[in-house]
């Protein structure tokens, strides 16, 4: 869909771009084109497409022969896919924040809407197992899922969402790809599923020690497990978990990697079972 075909689409449906949606619509066909001829997606591959729009990707992904689900939010949206891919797609008219599909997706695609990007980002990962999720996002949130231990863009989301995934950026897009212009560039990121995921008493022993680090930026982390109001383990087993776990506790939590949250997360674990 090229600029002049999206403005049509707007004025045909009575529809305006709504920014409190993130409503930002590609309109740049070889990205698409590009993005449908990725790895995963083919003939007969179940996709979810969150935010779908007017379609930019939903046309490509059908054009591959994807079995595609689309969740859109907005109902003149909907009211348009339906008229326009009613019959080759199922569409949900729904936040996708709100509801559960069934389980069943290969691939997910979305362009994300940036306002709730991290909230769909940790749904996909904690209530659904799709192996596979290419995803756009701004970019500065691209930089800080991928950041180092010791980078300014290193926080609890960086290091909660590597419990699940492996994450790739593959390419940035300039802003005039979509109507309207947004002010910053997005980029394009895969999302791969992680084989090793630990039991959920670790996952949550983990969410609870990244907080805890997180919430005492700049604290040593033995202090910051000691006194956080995420998992508050007292100064003695707190200093104990950073020893068995071969971590200096006067290390602050932005400085350590992820094997390291996972070594504390499994220390912690045991010690509120
Ligand atoms: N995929 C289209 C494209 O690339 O042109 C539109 C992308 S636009 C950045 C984000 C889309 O997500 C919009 O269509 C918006 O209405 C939709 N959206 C926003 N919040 C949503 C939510 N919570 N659940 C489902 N869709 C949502």
């Amino acid at each position: 869909m090229n600029k002049k075909e999206l403005q049509s689409a707007l004025a045909s449906s009575h529809l305006h771009p709504n920014k409190r949606l993130g409503q930002h619509f590609l309109i740049n066909d070889d990205i698409a084109g590009r993005i449908a001829s990725l790895d995963g997606i083919g003939n007969g591959v179940k996709i979810l497409e969150i935010g779908p729009g007017f379609g930019a990707l939903t046309a490509h992904l059908i054009a591959k022969g994807a079995r595609v689900a689309a969740v859109e939010i907005d109902a003149g949206l909907c009211h348009f896919l339906e008229s326009r891919y009613g019959g080759s797609i199922e569409i949900h008219h729904a936040d996708f924040l709100k509801i559960q599909l069934p389980d069943d997706f290969s691939v997910c695609v979305s362009n994300l809407p940036y306002y709730c990007a991290s909230e769909i980002l940790f749904k996909l990962a904690e209530r659904y197992s799709v192996p596979l999720v290419y995803a756009m996002v701004q970019k500065e949130m691209a930089s800080r899922l991928e950041a180092l231990p010791g980078s300014w863009q290193y926080g609890a989301m960086t290091v909660s969402l590597r419990l699940y995934f492996d994450i790739t950026r593959l390419f940035d897009i300039p802003p005039k790809s979509f109507y309207p212009e947004p002010d910053v560039y997005s980029s394009f990121l895969k999302l791969e599923r992680k084989h090793d995921v630990p039991d959920a008493t670790i996952v949550g022993a983990f969410h609870k020690v990244v907080k805890s680090a997180f919430w005492g930026r700049r604290k040593p982390i033995a202090s910051a497990l000691a006194r956080s109001p995420h998992c508050p383990l007292g100064k003695d087993a707190a200093h104990a978990i950073c020893v068995e776990a071969g971590i200096d506790s006067s290390a602050r939590g932005e400085e350590l990697d992820f094997d390291a949250y996972l070594r504390l997360a499994r220390l912690v674990a045991e010690n509120i079972k």
